[in-house]
Order: structure tokens, then C-alpha cells, then sequence
């Protein structure tokens, strides 16, 4: 009897592999065709202001992909696939492409775009991303590349890459700092514009003293680097003040804006330069 079942038991759990494998290779093929078409894929703008005055600096890039049959899928449903099948390259591209695009016609805000590993160890990326740039006549200075420590750590071609980025005028920002194997001394060593604190920490901020002390060291260290610090995730009005306080220079999160459509975007960044005709200045947090 234990035999019998833990042979179904076996059949039941390769059956549920099978269907997996299958899947993801449905999908792959899914997003391999979306990425020759074009159909489905959008890019959401989330707005960085800076804590002082809360004037809107920059946009970040976050793909979605609407799938005609699973509905709209989050970066977490298929960046995996996308990297594990070396599409991260083209959809990376595209991101970068379609985000120089958009933002083109705005010179007062800058583009940030995530980087994945598979991008950064991809031979020629850096004159490749150069070429989107001249292509699309977006100013380099604009553009903020985001990677993880994560990926700068595991992938030892990276720091040489970012190099250049940064020599030819482009920024670069370590995100989610704080998660994974975080060091104080890589902000030194990396060839390093800005660094994003993970909203953990911010989330946590209100109860934990640890995460208020780690974040004033990451402030107060960076700006004598000439590192400069985003807080991201910030909901609450309380996180609000606190990450102004502890001396974080930009932040990012809900409170201030969801990610939004392209045409939000649009709407908003007219909206402001209509102010800024009017008045002079950008109403802070007014849209
Ligand atoms: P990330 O770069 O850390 O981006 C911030 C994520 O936090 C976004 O999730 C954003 O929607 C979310 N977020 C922003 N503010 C808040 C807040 O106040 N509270 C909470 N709970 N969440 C907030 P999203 O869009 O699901 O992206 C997840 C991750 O996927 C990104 O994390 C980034 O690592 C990756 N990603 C997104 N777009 C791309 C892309 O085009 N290329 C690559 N390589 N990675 C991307
Ligand atoms: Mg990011
Ligand atoms: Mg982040
Ligand atoms: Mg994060």
C-alpha cells in the first residue's frame, strides 16, 4: 500500500513538474513573440521627488506586460523566464528604448532603468545602450542605471562595465541597498552615483531604532562620498518625515506616487510645466 501510493505520489508530483516546464516554455515563447510584435508590453513611471521641496527629479522604468491570457503580469511573473532564456536582452532594450522615447521631450527629468546580471555580462551591451542612447537623442546624464549588489557582486565583468557607464556621463545607483550581503565599503569601492535604500528598512523605521541608525550611517557616509541617498517605499506621512530628517536626499514610494502609465506620465509632466509657465515654480506634490 505505501508503495502504491507513494509511486502516485511520484506520478502526481512529475506531472505537476511537467506542467510547470510546459508552462514556462509557453511563456517563453509568449514573451519572445511579444517582444518581435510589440503587443502587450508597457513600461509604468514611478516619480522620484527630491525630500526637499518635493520637486519631481526622475521617472523609473518598470515593465509590465499585459498577457492575453494570464491578464497583466508583474516584472516578478516573468523577469525569471526572461533572464534564465537570455530574452532579458532584448526586453531590456526595449525598456531602455521606449523609456528614452517617452521622456525625450523632458529635459528637467532624468530615467532610471533596472539592469539585469544577464545584461551587464553580455559582451558589447555598454556600446550597445550608448547607440539607444544616440538613437534616441536622450542626454546621457539623464539616464540612471539601477543593479543590485547582488549582481554587481556575482558577476566580477560588472564593476568594469559600470566604469564605463560612468565615464561616458550615465549614473549609476545601487538598489535595494541594505538586502542581501549590504557593505558600507562597497559605496567606496563601486563606481557609484546614488544609492536606494530598501524599503524594508523605510517600512521599518517607525518601530525599529536599528533601521533609523542604519539608514543617518548610509546619509551621512554618502555624503561624504558624494553618494547621494533615495529612499524607496516610503507609504506613510511618518516615513515621509523620518527619511527627510535622517538626510536622504530623493525618495520614492506610494505615498507620493503609484507607478504610472505612460500617458499618466505625460499628463502629469504637462501638467507641471504648465504650473511652472504660470507661477514660475512646480507646486510641490500638486497634480
Ligand atoms: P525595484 O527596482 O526595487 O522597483 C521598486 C518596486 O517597488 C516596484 O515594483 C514598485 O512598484 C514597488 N514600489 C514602489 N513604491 C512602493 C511602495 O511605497 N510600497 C511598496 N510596497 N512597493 C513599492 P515592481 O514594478 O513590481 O518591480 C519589481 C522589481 O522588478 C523592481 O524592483 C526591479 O528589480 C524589477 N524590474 C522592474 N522593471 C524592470 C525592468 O525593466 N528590467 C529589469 N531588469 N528589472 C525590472
Ligand atoms: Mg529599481
Ligand atoms: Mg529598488
Ligand atoms: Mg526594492
Amino acid at each position: 500500500q505505501a508503495k502504491r501510493d507513494g509511486r502516485a505520489c511520484f506520478r502526481i508530483f512529475t506531472a505537476a513538474l511537467d506542467r510547470r516546464i510546459r508552462d514556462r516554455r509557453l511563456l517563453e515563447s509568449e514573451l519572445r513573440h511579444a517582444l518581435v510584435t510589440g503587443d502587450g508590453l508597457k513600461i509604468d513611471y514611478q516619480p522620484l521627488f527630491e525630500t526637499r521641496g518635493e520637486r519631481l527629479v526622475a521617472f523609473e522604468a518598470l515593465v509590465r506586460w499585459e498577457h492575453p491570457r494570464l491578464g497583466l503580469l508583474q516584472p516578478a511573473d516573468f523577469l525569471d523566464i526572461a533572464e534564465e532564456s537570455g530574452l532579458i536582452i532584448p526586453l531590456g532594450d526595449w525598456v531602455l528604448e521606449r523609456g528614452c522615447r517617452t521622456l525625450s521631450g523632458w529635459p528637467e527629468v532624468s530615467l532610471a532603468v533596472n539592469v539585469s546580471p544577464g545584461q551587464l555580462s553580455k559582451d558589447g551591451w555598454v556600446e550597445h545602450v550608448l547607440e539607444i542612447l544616440q538613437n534616441t537623442g536622450f542626454d546621457l546624464s539623464r539616464l540612471q542605471l539601477e543593479v543590485t549588489e547582488h549582481t554587481i557582486l556575482d558577476l566580477p565583468v560588472a564593476v568594469e562595465k559600470l566604469r564605463q557607464f560612468r565615464s561616458a556621463g550615465i549614473k549609476i545607483v545601487l538598489d535595494d541597498f541594505g538586502t542581501g550581503y549590504s557593505s558600507l565599503s562597497h559605496l567606496q569601492k563601486l563606481a557609484i552615483d546614488k544609492v536606494k535604500i530598501d524599503r524594508s528598512f523605510v517600512q521599518d523605521l517607525v518601530n525599529e531604532r536599528e533601521s533609523k541608525a542604519i539608514i543617518r550611517a548610509v546619509t551621512r557616509l554618502g555624503r561624504s562620498l558624494g553618494v547621494s541617498v533615495t529612499a524607496e517605499g516610503v507609504e506613510t506621512e511618518q516615513q515621509r518625515s523620518f527619511v527627510r530628517a535622517l538626510g536622504c536626499e530623493e525618495m520614492q514610494g506610494f505615498l507620493l506616487s503609484k507607478p504610472l502609465s505612460e500617458a499618466d506620465t505625460i499628463d502629469l509632466l504637462e501638467h507641471l510645466a504648465r504650473q511652472v509657465v504660470r507661477t514660475g515654480t512646480p507646486e510641490p506634490g500638486d497634480k
